[in-house]
């Protein structure tokens, strides 16, 4: 049975674009104070001005969250500001293409710190107090992309099968807590990530409508929640497809030495 959010302090990295933008929009509607936290100030600041508009409450706080320490200060100031951080959504991310020759490393290394450690990094700057308090969820804001390692795409979807990992073991790990963990992997959604890819994106979902089920994933206390359905069956049942089938359906990618971004979710 879902519940009301109401009076849960939210804290929502990558807030200022996209989903997380969207997250603390639809959140703060709902009557949950949010922390927003990104690296841009400005746009974060605006949605906190949209927020109070509408009668909401949110808190600011700028930390780039593949440094550690910016964003266990970032929740630090939330929880000063807003009070103990009831739910925290880890969904700040980039998505760069895998390149091979040369091969782009730095940008790789950009991914998997801010997929994978900057979601580490953000629901371990929380959980100390919630398990103080016995309460709180965690979500990570994963990608179907996580399923299958896809040409052009190797680093994104390794930190995101990474982050699937990661949460499965602390799920079960906090079982007894009262702290619980969702894990969610969207397909395409209409975001600032997806705006230059020049092909279909099937599935693709406007981030209002997307981010409407994500919240009603966590009210219910979904484990793992993938949509949309055909496309995760799409990508479930792409495991087991020989890679020379992956490779002449995805040609210009697996083959191209720079390949362009794929069509795959991102
Ligand atoms: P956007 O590009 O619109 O937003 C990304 C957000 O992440 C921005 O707010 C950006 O803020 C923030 N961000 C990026 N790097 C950092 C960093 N190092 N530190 C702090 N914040 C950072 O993308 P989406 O909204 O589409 O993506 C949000 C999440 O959803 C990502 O994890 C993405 O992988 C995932 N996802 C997206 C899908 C899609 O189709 N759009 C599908 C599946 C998953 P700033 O630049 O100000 O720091």
């Amino acid at each position: 049975m879902a519940r009301s959010l109401a009076g849960q302090v939210a804290l929502i990295t990558g807030a200022s674009s996209g989903i997380g933008w969207e997250l603390g929009r639809q959140l703060a509607l709902q009557g949950c104070p949010v922390g927003l936290v990104a690296r841009r100030e400005q746009p974060l600041r605006e949605l906190q001005q949209i927020i109070t508009q509408a009668g909401g409450t949110s808190a600011v706080a700028v930390a780039d969250v593949a440094e550690r320490h910016q964003i266990e200060n970032a929740v630090q100031q939330i929880r000063e500001q807003l009070g103990p951080v009831d739910l925290v959504f880890a969904n700040a991310g980039v998505g760069k293409t895998t390149q091979i020759h040369p091969v782009n490393v730095a940008e790789v290394e950009q991914v998997i710190r801010t997929n994978l450690l900057g979601v580490i990094y953000t629901l371990s700057a929380a959980l100390p107090e919630m398990l103080t308090r016995g309460t709180g969820r965690l979500i990570g804001i994963s990608s179907l992309a996580g399923y299958r390692g896809l040409p052009g795409e190797s680093a994104y979807c390794a930190s995101k099968a990474a982050v699937n990992s990661y949460l499965d073991g602390l799920r079960i790990q906090l079982r007894d807590s009262g702290v619980r963990v969702t894990t969610i992997c969207p397909g395409f959604i209409t975001t600032p990530m997806t705006a230059n890819m020049n092909f279909h994106l099937p599935g693709l979902m406007t981030a209002e409508k997307a981010v409407q089920r994500m919240i009603r994933a966590v009210k219910a206390g979904t484990k793992v929640y993938s949509f949309p359905w055909h496309v995760h069956m799409m990508v479930k049942f792409s495991r087991w497809m020989p890679d020379r089938v992956m490779a002449r359906i995805m040609r210009d990618k697996a083959m191209a030495p720079n390949p362009v971004t794929p069509p795959s979710p991102t």
